[in-house]
């Protein structure tokens, strides 16, 4: 191999574990590339990052010190200063995170039917340049949580420069969408475990602001909280409800946005606009496709593939509060059930599995697979009618205390709703006896 080609050779290489490999394979390759380490890791990084290097870069290069973003390195020139080992390490960590944020992202507004990123490559630069913005945005600005004595820096005017450095007002919307992305990545994990994270109403302040808090965790917390069905990795960062650290004036960005749409003149984004939907998409999901059992169109539609989605769409407490007859008065029960379902280690897809296994052979569900696109609705009519027997069956698998004897009404009881009748005897079966009293 001449020099020439080792050299386009290593430019082409997609990866730095590949280009620290290839390298070593020959003293020549490795001379070549001693000759313009500089660019080559460069345009190596570039196959890597995508046009949105500058921002990631920029993102690995800030330091926790650096309040002020008059003082970082405008996007414009961070590409002129040679990119270190351990930066490498950084942006191919960070790449990592935002990837699967983007297949999220695909799925959740632009293909429901793909669990991978189905992004154009136009697209895919506006998402992944403006995560990386709003990332080094929660790393500048996060509080010190656990140091915090009411009196600690808000960081208004730095925020304030932050935003100045964003005039395009396309690329404004393109970031607060990523926050808004990121909202709603949040809240599908208050669903599916049953925590509410406050979000600040209007004007309102008189409560802490949790939906921030959750926010300044930053997109790698997010998506581990997501990954993990669970809060846990955000309190790794403090526990504002035992140490009090949230004051209730605390606000982490929505207040910061509303500022600039208001110096900028700009209206408040609504999210269900065509408009709006667009800000990252050039085309999104539009839920022409019919439900496989009601024909109703413009819903998300459900099937084998998504289900480790649906837990924080089809939240445990409304599956607890839905089981069959009278047992939504039955509050050991309903409690029991939704407790069991917020389990971080309790996956839709088993549960889901379950009821395909168990389901009715004969009537409306006799041909129904687990590869047909179903409605919400649809998928809970469908589970609530065999639920009572699921939740009858893993209480004896985890070995809990279950009722050995059954009421002859079953969940038609409307007794069931007293504690001791409830704790007495078995409602989740079938009555055998008519009209409970
Ligand atoms: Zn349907
Ligand atoms: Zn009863």
């Amino acid at each position: 191999m001449n020099d020439d080609l080792a050299d386009c050779v290593l430019r082409a290489l997609p990866d730095f574990d590949s280009l620290s490999s290839v390298i070593l394979v020959s003293r020549q390759i490795y001379d070549v590339f001693n000759r313009h380490p500089v660019s080559i890791v460069r345009s190596v990084a570039y196959n890597k990052i995508g046009p949105s290097l500058p921002q990631a870069l920029r993102l690995a290069r800030h330091k926790k010190d650096q309040y002020d973003p008059v003082n970082w390195p405008p996007e414009a020139e961070v590409m002129n200063v040679p990119i270190t080992v351990q930066e490498r390490h950084i942006i191919a960590r960070n790449a990592h995170i935002v990837s699967q944020l983007e297949d999220l992202f695909s799925w959740s507004h632009k293909n429901q039917f793909s669990t991978t990123s189905v992004l154009s490559n136009e697209e895919s630069k506006r998402f992944h340049r403006a995560m990386y913005r709003f990332w080094l945005f929660a790393d500048a600005f996060r509080p010190e949580y656990d140091d915090w004595d009411g009196e600690t820096e808000t960081f208004d005017g730095p925020k304030n420069s932050f935003f100045q450095q964003l005039p395009d007002k396309t690329e404004l919307y393109e970031f607060v969408r990523i926050v808004q992305f990121l909202t709603e990545t949040v809240r599908w994990v208050g669903a599916a475990t049953g925590e509410v994270f406050n979000e600040l109403a209007g004007n309102a302040m008189h409560m802490a602001d949790e939906m921030g808090f959750a926010l300044s965790g930053g997109p790698r917390v997010i998506l581990q909280m997501f990954k993990d069905k669970s809060g846990a990795p955000l309190l790794a960062i403090t526990d504002p409800w035992e140490t009090d650290s949230l004051p209730a004036d605390f606000t982490f960005i929505k207040t910061s946005l509303s500022d600039v749409f208001q110096a900028r003149n700009l209206k408040r984004p609504d999210w269900n606009s065509h408009e709006m939907k667009k800000t990252i998409l050039d085309e999104y999901e539009q839920y022409t496709r019919p439900c496989h059992l009601c024909a109703k169109t413009g819903d998300r539609l459900w099937s084998a593939s998504n289900w480790p989605f649906l837990k924080g769409y089809a939240p445990p407490l409304t599956f607890a509060r839905s089981m069959k007859g009278n047992l939504t008065l039955n509050r050991h029960e309903t409690n029991g059930l939704q407790q069991y379902l917020q389990r971080p280690t309790l996956c839709y897809a088993s549960f889901m599995d379950w009821m395909f296994d168990n389901k009715d052979t004969s009537g409306q569900y006799r041909d129904l697979t687990r590869d047909d696109w179903i409605c919400q609705e649809c998928l809970q009519t469908f589970v609530n009618s065999k639920l009572h027997l699921w939740w009858l069956e893993r209480q004896r698998a985890e070995g809990m205390p279950v009722r050995t004897e059954d009421c002859w009404y079953g969940y038609n009881c409307r007794t069931q709703r007293y504690y001791t009748h409830a704790m007495k005897l078995n409602h989740l079966c079938a009555p055998t006896r008519g009209d409970p009293a």
